[in-house]
């Protein structure tokens, strides 16, 4: 028999294969653990939002917006968009359902698919999958500390070393001005050098150049953020960077850092892994204190990371999985069959995995099956077992096999 079709899945989607889902299982497992450890709360979201979201949120000069987004028409002409990122619907559903009323601090988790259309290559993908948390309601950087060591914790469960940890402060509106003044009579003469995108980012939102990876070398000599905070910025990174000390928690200081979103303020952090390649980051996130109110609600900072769990899945040490299986059944006729069946209901009832044949295979063929799902015990009935009441219970690891009275409670007695 063979099997061909010309169907392929599409470029920057991936499939997760039987074994390699205990890997993600696993991963995920660790990652909910820890987001409840830090008393997260978790929360999921719908695929699409109204394109209006993401325009308005994560910004009209973001590169997701300008040119990531996958956006298609409903039939009734609305503009929907797969979701990019998950900080929009986050803030939207703590709006729209009015969670302000649950307590003045509120802390969410999720893990999600997200959607953006980048050029697909080694850890960057159309659909990926990022885990994060968001903080909304408390302006401490205490929180930005206890958010990097949430992130940090779930690499260290997940035995994933050699991540790095880059911090910044691209502080706030009243700074941001004087900053962004200089910035741009630094970048104007620079201009007709500098690439496409940074030539857009001028007018739209110049310290994005910062993050330019093409012209990083020409703009070495700009300003940042870091040179021009007020007070109060300047106090909440050194309390971000003494509480960071504090947990024991290294980092660099990478004044270039901006990040890509627009509504970041003051704390930006990322988590980056030299393992990786040119896809090196795996995972990011800041303080964003003015988007809520920019949504529509009242002044509320917040703050928190994403992570992507595939680039998290590259960088996990290489493990064989395997699936297995409790019981299968060995059946000499039909009629054995039937009643196995039954037996291995009540064993499924009690927690046990069990499976059986349902091809009528010869009973070399089924064992053979056995084997294949890594089965550890195997019950055998045929009709000398019918007929005295019993099953043989084969302990496929020993080898050892011995005659068990048809009843379930004995079965489990004997394992
Ligand atoms: P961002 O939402 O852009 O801050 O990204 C947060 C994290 O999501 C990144 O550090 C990556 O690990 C992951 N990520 C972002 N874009 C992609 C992509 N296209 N494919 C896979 N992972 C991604």
């Amino acid at each position: 028999m063979s099997f061909k079709t010309n169907f392929q899945n599409v470029k920057g989607t991936k499939d997760i294969l039987p074994e390699e889902s205990i890997r993600w299982r696993k991963a995920e497992d660790i990652i909910r653990k820890k987001m409840m450890q830090y008393n997260f709360r978790e929360i999921r979201f719908p695929t699409f939002e109204s394109t209006e979201l993401f325009r308005k949120s994560t910004g009209e000069s973001t590169d997701i917006v300008k040119k990531e987004m996958f956006t298609f028409e409903d039939m009734g002409g609305r503009s929907l968009t797969l979701k990019p990122e998950g900080t929009p619907s986050v803030v939207r559903m703590f709006l729209q359902h009015g969670l302000f009323n649950k307590g003045v601090l509120q802390k969410f988790y999720y893990i999600e698919r997200m959607f953006r259309q980048e050029k697909p290559q080694k850890g960057r993908y159309r659909e990926f999958r990022q885990f994060g948390a968001e903080v909304i309601g408390s302006a401490s950087a205490e929180i930005d500390a206890e958010l990097v060591k949430s992130a940090l914790d779930v690499f260290e469960d997940l035995n994933i070393e050699g991540i790095k940890l880059n911090i910044n402060s691209i502080g706030c509106p009243v700074c941001r001005k004087d900053f962004i003044r200089k910035l741009k009579s630094f970048l104007k003469e620079k201009l007709p050098d500098l690439c496409e995108d940074c030539n857009r980012r001028y007018s739209e939102n110049p310290m994005r150049i910062l993050d330019c990876k093409k012209d990083k070398e020409k703009i070495k000599n700009a300003p940042f953020p870091l040179d021009f905070l007020c007070d109060d910025c300047k106090e909440h990174f050194e309390k971000f960077k003494s509480y960071l000390d504090y947990l024991g928690i290294k980092f660099n200081i990478d004044s270039g850092l901006v990040r890509g979103l627009d509504y970041y303020t003051k704390t930006v952090f990322e988590f980056v892994h030299p393992g990786l390649g040119s896809q090196n980051e795996v995972g990011g996130g800041g303080r964003y204190d003015e988007l809520i109110g920019f949504m529509g609600g009242g002044d509320t900072p917040a703050s928190g990371y994403a992570v992507g769990i595939d680039r998290l899945m590259l960088l996990l040490p290489e493990e064989e999985e395997k699936y297995d299986l409790d019981f299968y059944l060995v059946a000499f006729d039909s009629e054995s069959g039937l009643l196995g069946w039954k037996i291995l209901n009540e064993l499924r009832d009690k927690g046990y995995s069990c499976d059986k044949d349902t091809m009528n295979r010869s009973i070399k063929a089924q064992f053979r099956e056995a084997d294949r799902q890594n089965a550890k015990w195997v019950i055998i009935i045929g009709e000398d077992e019918r007929d005295k009441g019993v099953i043989q219970l084969k302990n496929m690891d020993k080898g050892e096999q011995k005659e068990v009275p048809m009843d379930i409670e004995k079965i489990i007695g004997e394992l």
